[in-house]
């Protein structure tokens, strides 16, 4: 697989870019060190951020793939590099919730922190324009998004993933209070899990001290932005 070579860049998102290779069938993705938060409007640079991203994103793939989810995930080139496999993204955030926070917390006027009875899940537009709005089932397929089988595919997908993940931070002191992912389908129409699992897409709270570390560092101005990232980073190779 290192065989494949790294071609023009067709993408370049708030925190990674995308490249061709030589091959149809995969991509390479590279890990910035650049942040943005609010839909683009705060921006900043958190050093090291890439590396970690690159890594703990593989690392949380090849534990999910142990446990029967399909991700893109295919190979590690560098420290900030991956192979992955090439798909086309469904535009929706997918999001899991176990505890209220972020934008949660506001829309219901429920405290963050406080316990969801059971792990909710949430779709988003992936529409910068638009804001990423909210959009539930009957609109995903009614827009043409996901057709209602790709979309029952996702949920189970995502429940999955909170699943194994939850259980995996629960093991090193760390909650999972909430996390967005990304689905892609392959060129087979198979719907596998996509993008990355990171401090950038997650909220993690230190188990005893409800210590965020997380982006919520750098969202909210909350210094010890890098440290977050490198404890986190710390803990998992502890496993
Ligand atoms: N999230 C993300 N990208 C986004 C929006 C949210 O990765 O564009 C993640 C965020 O890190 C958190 C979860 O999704 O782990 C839920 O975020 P929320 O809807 O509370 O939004 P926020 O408060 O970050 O605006």
């Amino acid at each position: 697989m290192s065989s494949v070579k790294k071609l023009e860049q067709v993408y370049e998102g708030k925190a990674k870019k995308v490249f061709k290779t030589d091959s149809p069938d995969y991509y390479i993705v590279e890990y910035k060190d650049d942040a943005t938060a609010f839909n683009g409007l705060k921006h900043g640079t958190i050093s090291g951020k890439g590396v970690i991203n690159n890594k703990m994103s593989n690392a949380m793939f090849a534990l999910l793939e142990k446990n029967g989810v399909k991700t893109h995930f295919v190979e590690q080139l560098s420290d900030r590099e991956t192979v992955v496999k090439a798909v086309k993204i469904v535009p929706l955030e997918i999001i899991i919730r176990n505890v209220a926070a972020g934008s949660f917390s506001k829309r219901y006027g429920v405290e963050e922190g406080t316990a969801l009875k059971c792990p909710t899940l949430e779709f988003s537009l992936k529409n910068d324009e638009l804001n990423d709005p909210l959009i539930n089932d009957s609109h995903i397929i009614a827009l043409g998004v996901a057709t209602e089988k790709e979309l029952d595919s996702i949920k189970k997908l995502a429940y999955k993933v909170n699943d194994v993940l939850k259980e995996f931070f629960a093991g090193i002191g760390v909650k999972l209070i909430d996390f967005k992912i990304e689905a892609g389908r392959l060129s087979n129409g198979e719907i596998i899990l996509a993008d990355e699992i990171s401090p950038d897409t997650c909220r993690f709270w230190d188990a005893k001290t409800n210590e965020k570390l997380d982006k919520d560092r750098f969202r909210r101005d909350l210094g010890g932005v890098e440290e977050a990232y490198q404890e986190i980073f710390k803990r998992i190779n502890s496993k």
